[in-house]
């Protein structure tokens, strides 16, 4: 079997092309997704990814060719796809490898890939990568989202605030009579800032970790008179305890995060009742994998994605760099989703140590409880083998007492072992990155040489 050419669109109007999605099954299939998250038991949900997978890969291995050659490489045929547990056979993508494809190798051939949605990540690993979505996609993935904001307790009359930090929006309202909006440019000046919230008055506000808690710090008592959100939402970033403890205090309402990315739109939420995440199975199947092998419940490891919705562009076993820890198998709200008890961020920040170790800096910052109350931000770095520097921003006017650094300091280094000094500076201004987000953690060995 040989993969064809692309054939034209015979849809003149542009509206409708837009819509228009040549996979009607899958998007037939897509839909039910939605009803399969609302009322499938674990068994269905299983059973709704065994499914959507073998059409996957077969789709993906007839009109991708990417797929198609590295399936054949690997000596894999989607008729080897019996059960759930087959997707093992299947081989694994890692960014470089996608990142590198062509429009004609990655897009599939009965795909017009002038219909497509573009959208390039924003590269804080320097690597940006292409997404490719059609409007029906893009649209059925938003929707999954917002179904995993109403498993955290969303309600269709509830006003929605949106912190964004990409670029510089007019404060926007929408006042539809479901789900009113809001959105506002999370670097406006934070008297504005305050004016446009406690006038919306949201019941649930999504942003950034370091764009909420940025503001947590900003407001008032009488702010708190107009703005009692019901919940806060938060994404794309690393969720520090010192940024869920600022919110959280600051708000006086609980803060759920959602593990999302570029590629997938939600991949996880934090269950309302537990530490744990809940996976958004019916819209994404994720693995944890350590050297390519699936890791046990409390082990750590690296995702593998499988988006059940891409088909223009598909991403199987796709691993973005993202570390977590494998949950158990059944969450303990009896949640019937497949679970992730940690997500801790990008591999690429792990710090190497002398010892040979592989550390998430995540640890290192517990030391750093001690100083939580005037603390507003702070950077954790490895910027060499042996040299982690840690950047402390204060609240104003504030110092910290010698002795308490140097407590802090030695709790760091108790995590670090031999070898290693850690240097601490107390700087006026920690910078996000150029799109937009800040990075806790960081390692430079990784990236070469120091930004
Ligand atoms: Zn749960």
């Amino acid at each position: 079997m040989s993969i064809a050419p692309s054939g034209t669109s015979s849809t003149q109007n542009p509206r409708l092309r837009s819509l228009a999605y040549p996979y009607l099954g899958a998007a037939a299939a897509g839909a039910a997704g939605l009803i399969v998250e609302r009322f499938g038991s674990a068994r269905v949900l299983r059973h709704y990814q065994t499914a959507r997978l073998r059409a996957l890969l077969r789709h993906a291995y007839e009109t991708v060719l990417f797929y198609r050659r590295r399936f054949d490489q690997a000596g894999f045929h989607p008729d080897q796809f019996l059960t759930f547990d087959d997707l093992q056979r299947v081989p694994i993508t890692r960014k470089a490898d996608i990142r590198l494809a062509t429009d004609e190798e990655a897009i599939a051939i009965d795909c017009d890939p002038s219909r497509l949605h573009r959208h390039t990540t924003g590269g804080s690993t320097g690597e940006p990568t292409k997404l490719r979505f059609t409007a029906y996609e893009d649209r059925l993935l938003r929707t999954f989202r917002l179904l995993a904001t109403m498993r955290l307790g969303l309600r269709l009359r509830d006003r929605r605030t949106q912190l964004r930090t990409d670029q510089p929006y007019p404060s926007k309202i929408s006042e539809h009579f479901i789900l009113p909006s809001q959105i506002v440019y999370a670097f406006l000046p934070p008297k504005e800032m305050r004016a446009n919230l406690c006038q919306f008055k949201p019941d649930v506000i999504r942003g950034f970790p370091s764009a909420l808690a940025s503001f947590a710090d900003q407001i008032t008592d009488e702010d708190r008179l107009h703005l009692r959100p019901r919940f806060l939402t938060t994404d794309s970033e690393n969720l520090t305890d010192l940024a869920r403890e600022k919110i959280e205090k600051a708000f006086k309402a609980p803060v759920f995060d959602i593990y999302d990315s570029y590629e997938c739109n939600v991949i996880a939420y934090q269950c309302t009742r537990s530490d744990g995440y809940h996976v958004m199975d019916p819209a994404v199947v994720v693995e944890v994998l350590n050297e390519d092998q699936p890791v046990q419940h409390g082990e750590t490891g690296e995702v593998a994605l499988t988006s059940l919705h891409a088909w223009a562009a598909p991403l199987i076993r796709y691993m973005p760099g993202d570390m977590v820890e494998r949950g158990p198998s059944q969450c303990a709200c009896g949640a019937p989703n497949s679970t992730l008890a940690k997500v801790y961020g990008r591999t690429h920040d792990l710090f190497l140590l002398p010892d040979g170790r592989r550390l998430h800096p995540k640890y290192l910052a517990a030391p750093l409880r001690l100083v939580i109350p005037v603390l507003r931000l702070y950077q954790i770095a490895q910027e060499a083998t042996d040299r982690v520097v840690v950047k402390l921003q204060l609240v104003p006017g504030v110092e910290i007492p010698t002795e308490q650094l140097e407590t802090v300091r030695t709790g760091m280094l108790r995590h670090l072992g031999e070898g290693v000094t850690v240097l601490i500076k107390v700087v006026d201004d920690i910078p996000s990155e150029p799109n937009g987000k800040f990075r806790p953690y960081r390692s430079y060995l990784n990236q070469g040489a120091v930004a």
